[in-house]
C-alpha cells in the first residue's frame, strides 16, 4: 500500500484535521499523481457537514485536483512521469453501459465512483485531493496544458466543467440572455463561459458588492436580488438561468425571470428540495433542468478550450491548515471566487 496524509473529518461534527491513511499501489492501468494544489468545492463543504446524504468517514474531500504524474502502471499508454494532470469529481464507472460508451461517465447507469465519499469497485472508500498523492485509473485522468497557471487550473475540474456542460448541451451563446444566479466558484466561471461563447450575460447575486468585480469577470449586466425594483426590471427576459446557488432560494421568483420557452438550469444543490407552482412553469412554457458536471470526454474537451482561450478561475490561494476558516468564509459567499489549497502546505 502506499502511504498518503492528508487533512479529513473524523465525522459529520469535527473540523479537517491532519490524517494518514493508505492507498492502493499504482495497478497496470493507474496513474499516480503527486497532488500539488486542490479547489476547495462547496460540494465539499455539503458533504462532510451530511448535507445531503450520511457520507462515508473519515472523509477526505476535494475533486479538484491538479499535480504531476510520479508513476504510471506497466499498460498506461496516455501519461508519462512528469506530466501534468488532473481529476476531478469520478475516479471509475462502469465505462461499458450506454452513458458510459457516450462519453457521460457521470449519469453512468451503475452510478460513477466519486473521487471521495464513495466505494471504488473493490469496496473501498474514495479519499479525495486534500491529500499529498491520489492513484486513479488512466482513463479518468485528464491531461494538463502547461500554458495555464496551474493552480487557477485545479477548479476547472468541477467548478468548470460543471458550468461548462449545460451551456453547451443548450447551446447557450450569441443572441442568448444567460443569467448566472450566485457568483461563487461556479458562478464565475458560468460568466466567463457565457461570455465566451457569445452570450449576453447578467449576474444575479445577494452581493452587491460583487458587481464591479462581477463586469471584470465579464458579465454585461449586475442585478442585486434584495433590490425589487431591480428585479422586476429583468422580469421576463432571459432565455436561460444558470442556478448554483448552494442554499434554499425562491425558484418561482426566478422562473419569472425567463422569458417564453426559458430554461432554468439546476446545478446548484442545496440541502432542502425546491418548491415549485406549476404557474411558475406553465405561463410561459417554461422548463426546470438539471446537469451535473460532466463526462471525460468533455472535461478534456472544456481544459483545451480553457487552454486555447487563455481562461482559469480567479483563485485565493490557502494553506491547509486554513481549510475551517476557508469554510466559513465561504459559507457567507465571501469568495473572489475559489479558494485553492497549496499542498505545499500539508
Ligand atoms: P460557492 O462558491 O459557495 O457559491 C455559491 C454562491 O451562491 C454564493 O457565492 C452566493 O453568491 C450564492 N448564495 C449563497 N447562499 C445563497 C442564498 N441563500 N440565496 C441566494 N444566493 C445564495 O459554491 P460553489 O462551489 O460555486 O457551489 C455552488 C453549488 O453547486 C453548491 O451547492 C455545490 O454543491 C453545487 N455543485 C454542483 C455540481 C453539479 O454537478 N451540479 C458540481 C459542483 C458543485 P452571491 O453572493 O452572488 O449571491
Ligand atoms: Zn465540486
Amino acid at each position: 500500500m502506499i502511504q498518503a496524509k492528508g487533512y479529513a473529518a473524523q465525522t459529520a461534527e469535527t473540523d479537517l484535521a491532519p490524517w494518514d491513511f493508505e492507498r492502493r499501489e499504482v495497478g497496470p492501468h493507474d496513474v499516480q499523481l503527486e497532488i500539488l494544489y486542490c479547489g476547495v468545492c462547496h460540494s465539499d463543504l455539503h458533504q462532510i457537514k451530511n448535507d445531503w446524504f450520511p457520507g462515508i468517514f473519515p472523509m477526505v474531500p476535494g475533486h479538484e485536483i491538479v499535480g504531476k504524474v510520479i508513476k504510471v502502471g506497466d499498460h498506461v499508454k496516455k501519461f508519462k512521469v512528469d506530466e501534468l494532470a488532473g481529476v476531478g469529481c469520478m475516479v471509475d464507472s462502469c465505462q461499458v453501459c450506454e452513458n458510459c460508451k457516450d462519453g457521460l461517465e457521470q449519469y453512468c447507469l451503475e452510478g460513477n465512483v466519486q473521487t471521495y465519499n464513495g466505494r471504488g469497485k473493490d469496496g473501498v472508500p474514495t479519499y479525495g485531493g486534500y491529500s499529498n498523492t491520489i492513484v486513479v485509473r488512466e482513463e479518468f485522468v485528464l491531461h494538463i496544458s502547461d500554458k495555464l497557471p496551474l493552480a487557477a487550473t485545479a477548479p476547472l475540474l468541477c467548478a468548470g466543467i460543471t458550468t461548462y456542460s449545460p451551456l453547451r448541451h443548450w447551446k447557450v451563446g450569441k443572441g442568448h440572455k444567460l443569467a448566472v444566479l450566485g457568483l461563487g466558484g461556479l458562478g464565475h466561471m458560468g460568466v466567463k463561459f457565457g461570455v465566451a461563447f457569445g452570450a449576453e450575460v447578467t449576474v444575479l447575486s445577494t452581493s452587491a458588492s460583487k458587481e464591479a468585480a462581477a463586469k471584470e469577470l465579464g458579465a454585461h449586466h449586475f442585478v442585486v436580488t434584495s433590490d425589487p425594483a431591480q428585479v422586476e426590471a429583468v422580469k421576463g427576459s432571459f432565455d436561460f438561468i444558470l442556478d448554483t446557488v448552494s442554499a434554499e432560494h425562491d425558484m418561482n421568483l426566478y422562473l419569472s425571470l425567463l422569458r417564453t420557452n426559458g430554461i432554468h438550469i439546476c446545478v446548484g444543490v442545496p440541502s432542502e428540495p425546491y418548491s415549485i407552482h406549476p404557474f411558475a412553469l406553465l405561463g410561459g412554457r417554461k422548463s426546470v433542468a438539471g446537469s451535473g458536471i460532466g463526462g471525460i470526454p468533455e472535461t478534456q474537451e472544456m481544459l483545451d478550450f480553457c487552454a486555447e482561450h487563455n481562461i482559469v478561475s480567479d483563485i485565493e490561494m490557502i494553506d491547509m491548515k486554513d481549510i475551517t476558516a476557508s469554510y466559513a468564509r465561504m459559507l457567507k459567499g465571501d469568495v473572489r471566487y475559489r479558494f485553492v489549497i497549496d499542498m505545499a502546505t500539508l
